[in-house]
């Protein structure tokens, strides 16, 4: 008879960034074998999510309801991809709403379904409240955090922390001493003007960030090696164990709406010297003013480099909505660099692991959300950072600072860049000067480490990999012990 697995239930935010790396960490998981996964989400993100399982896949996807509209959002707003910046908060707060009804599909899947508990529950950094129903029902649960451990170290941080004395410029966060002097301009916007008593710091406080400290553990999507400074932060904070088993990076292929088919991608790439393109990306949910985009361009078009670069309309605009290159770039520049054949504007999605793997790709310039730089990383391509929002400040922090793999460019939503210094930085990290050989130098070993740790080979497994195993065997462990 074939023996039942035991199923491991997975619940990420409704983003893409999140939904992303879960199903990257689901499949990872579903390839040992042993495992049923449950991945849960609302209609609309798991209607889009079947067309990205590969065809022989197992896992299933089980919804719960969600209606936008009960919560001022726009009809049908299910992903964080589709709202403009400013409805960010609501979703976060809607996401509440799926309490009861998470609880009824745990509730469901012991009690109706096959009668079997699931091995575990890992629900998303913002969705810690799964915990309430983990307890309940006597199920492991664990947080995965989808960002890195200094990063993330930082963000937590700075919220539990507040109000910060922003009289002076610099500062030392009060209980994460060793991440060094932060600038003022590194804190994003709301962190810099609240005292702490506004409803979004009281929420992220009581709904978010108050359940960390009482999950059965923390996963990271980082690697120990790189990324120790953030995670010995939560171990001592939180007090919990915490598994590093990243990167969790979806593979090549993963369908999608692309500006440009990855053929194209290929093709154009293929044309060009190896180690000579720069590739340029805000990630999913961001993009720069008006100004800077301009000035980005001149820099482009002036520092002589091929380049493939993300376009979506300005700050101040839907970033959802066509991107006009006449409106929002120097006269004549999309014609111009089409027929120099040195640069590919790229309309809203290009397939960026496929880019950053190829061998003509030299660096990345990148709003450094955690999922790019990892993606940069594994790849061993340096970057250029433009940190817009939330932990990107801290995440270009670790990498110039602490890894050598970055340089800054510019820093915040609001500051006005001219394109002489973005050119500057280009030619820095991508000419044969001493920083840039320095910087491609250090990438490739951080790529090395990073392959190191995800080597699955018997015996012979890397820092990431035993983190999984140990993570997986603490759940059966205390399922055996009958604690759970
Ligand atoms: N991404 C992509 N094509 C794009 C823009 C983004 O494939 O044109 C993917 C990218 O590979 C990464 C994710 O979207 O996996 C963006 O996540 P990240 O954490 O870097 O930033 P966020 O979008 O969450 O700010």
């Amino acid at each position: 008879m074939a023996e039942t697995k035991e199923s491991i239930v997975m619940f990420p935010y409704m983003a893409q960034g999140h939904i992303n790396p879960f199903l990257a960490l689901a499949l990872r998981i579903e390839k040992r074998n042993k495992y049923t996964i449950i991945f849960v989400n609302t209609p609309l993100n798991n209607k889009k999510l079947r067309s990205c399982l590969p065809l022989n896949s197992s896992i299933h996807l089980l919804e719960i309801p969600f209606n936008s509209s009960n919560h001022d959002l726009p009809p049908n707003s299910e992903n964080l991809d589709s709202l403009p910046h400013h409805l960010f908060p609501n979703l976060l707060k809607a996401s509440l709403s799926l309490k009861p009804h998470f609880r009824k599909l745990i509730y469901n899947l012991i009690h109706k379904e096959n009668g079997q508990k699931p091995l575990c529950i890992i629900s998303d950094m913002f969705l810690g409240w799964c915990i309430e129903t983990a307890q309940e029902f006597g199920i492991f649960h664990s947080i995965f955090i989808t960002g890195g451990g200094f990063g993330s170290a930082c963000y937590y941080s700075f919220w539990i922390n507040l109000p910060h004395n922003t009289d002076s410029d610099e500062f030392v966060l009060p209980d994460f001493p060793e991440a060094s002097t932060f600038h003022v301009t590194q804190m994003s916007e709301p962190l810099r003007v609240t005292d702490g008593s506004d409803s979004i710091s009281v929420f992220h406080r009581e709904e978010l960030l108050c359940h960390w400290s009482k999950a059965d553990g923390i996963l990271f999507n980082t690697v120990e090696e790189i990324d120790k400074l953030g995670l010995m932060y939560f171990r001592r904070k939180l007090g919990r164990q915490v598994w590093s088993i990243g990167p969790v990076i979806l593979s090549p292929g993963s369908k999608r709406d692309f500006g440009v088919s990855p053929e194209v991608c290929k093709n154009w790439l293929d044309k060009k010297p190896p180690c000579s393109v720069l590739y340029v990306s805000f990630g999913s949910q961001n993009t720069i003013s008006a100004w800077n985009m301009m000035q980005l361009a001149m820099a482009l078009e002036g520092c002589g480099k091929n380049f493939i670069w993300v376009v979506r309309p300005p700050l101040g605009f839907d970033i959802n909505s066509e991107f006009r290159a006449n409106e929002c770039l120097p006269q004549g520049f999309e014609e111009r660099i089409k027929d120099s054949g040195r640069g590919l504007l790229v309309h809203k999605w290009a397939p960026q692991v496929e880019i950053l793997s190829h061998k003509s790709l030299s660096t990345f310039l990148s709003h450094c959300g955690w999922n790019s730089v990892l993606e940069s990383l594994s790849h061993g391509v340096p970057m250029i950072g433009w940190p817009v929002a939330a932990e990107q400040f801290y995440n270009v922090k670790l990498l110039e600072d602490m890894i050598g793999v970055c340089v800054e460019v510019a820093r915040g939503k609001r500051s006005e860049v001219f394109h002489e210094d973005i050119m500057e930085k280009i030619k820095l990290v991508m000419n044969e000067s001493e920083k840039g050989k320095e910087m491609r130098g250090k990438a490739l070993q951080v790529k090395a480490i990073i392959n190191n740790a995800i080597k699955d080979e018997g015996n012979s497994k890397g820092s990431s990999m035993d983190a999984m195993d140990q993570f997986l065997n603490a759940a059966l462990n205390l399922k055996t012990k009958g604690k759970f």
